[in-house]
């Protein structure tokens, strides 16, 4: 379905993104990777998904613009990279707000205003971001990403209003907790914030959240990127989806 696109997931060398950026590569678009991680896994993801990867810092703006360069213009861009960090307002770190916005924010707007050009000149473009049930509901302990979300489900409501008529599309997805290295990371913080045990914060914090009480799985978000990805989809701008188990309808 997608031969002939190439696309570029940001923060794929891991969980979602990684996920995403197998489905795309499963319908035959050129995927290119980025992220961090170990060299020898990374070059292993590039021969599994006959992909490329490109390392850069997303939090600098400089190497944002020198990675949309190198890899040419693209058809497809998923925002994806992102990261958490834990406390009390009055104890967050100032430098993790900072990364926090830059990563979760700011590195959307950089890939967006550089990739739109292209899409622009193809009249054709998908535009996905991963947001986040955050970028809808709030939780406490979490000020910087709550407020870096539900930016960037806004940013994307801006953007699909721009290029509506020019064949792109923009939208969110906006995932409950899905299990991967984000949410394992966060929970001894998340224990010392609350004063839980490891147990309690996966049951009484997280799942607590979910009616279904379940993680969602990476590959659940990846087929909702797909279709979004589809011509089917072709009409669908602006939207935020949620794939939350049910969390924000409550
Ligand atoms: P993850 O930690 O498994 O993966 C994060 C990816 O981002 C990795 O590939 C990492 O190398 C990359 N990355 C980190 N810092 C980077 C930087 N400075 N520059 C470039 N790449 C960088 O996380 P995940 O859970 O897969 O999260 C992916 C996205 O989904 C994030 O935006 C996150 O906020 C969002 N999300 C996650 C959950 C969840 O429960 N896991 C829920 C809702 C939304």
């Amino acid at each position: 379905m997608l031969k002939a696109r190439r696309a570029l997931v940001t923060g794929s060398t891991s969980g979602i993104g990684l996920a995403i950026a197998r489905a795309l590569a499963a319908e035959g678009a050129e995927v290119i990777l980025n992220g961090f991680g170990d060299p020898e896994e990374i070059a292993r993801l590039c021969a599994e998904l006959g992909a490329r990867h490109h390392g850069a810092n997303l939090m600098d703006p400089a190497a944002i613009a020198a990675m949309m360069d190198e890899i040419g213009p693209v058809d497809i861009l998923v925002n994806n990279a992102g990261m958490q960090h834990v406390a009390p307002v009055e104890e967050f770190p100032p430098e993790k707000w900072d990364a926090i916005l830059a990563l979760n924010l700011t590195a959307a707007f950089h890939t967006t205003r550089l990739a739109v050009p292209a899409m622009k000149a193809k009249g054709w473009g998908r535009i996905i971001s991963t947001a986040s049930a955050h970028s809808l509901a709030a939780s406490p302990f979490k000020s910087a990403y709550v407020a870096a979300k539900h930016g960037l489900a806004g940013f994307t409501k801006v953007i699909a209003l721009e290029l509506a008529t020019h064949g792109i599309t923009a939208n969110c997805i906006s995932p409950g907790y899905v299990w991967t290295p984000l949410v394992e990371q966060q929970i001894p913080d998340t224990m010392a914030a609350r004063g839980l045990s490891r147990e309690e914060v996966i049951r009484d914090v997280l799942l607590a959240k979910q009616p279904t009480k379940r993680f969602v799985a990476p590959e659940e978000v990846a087929a909702l990127a797909v279709f979004l990805c589809s011509d089917a989809a072709a009409s669908i701008t602006g939207a935020n989806y949620s794939i939350d188990g049910g969390w924000t309808a409550e």
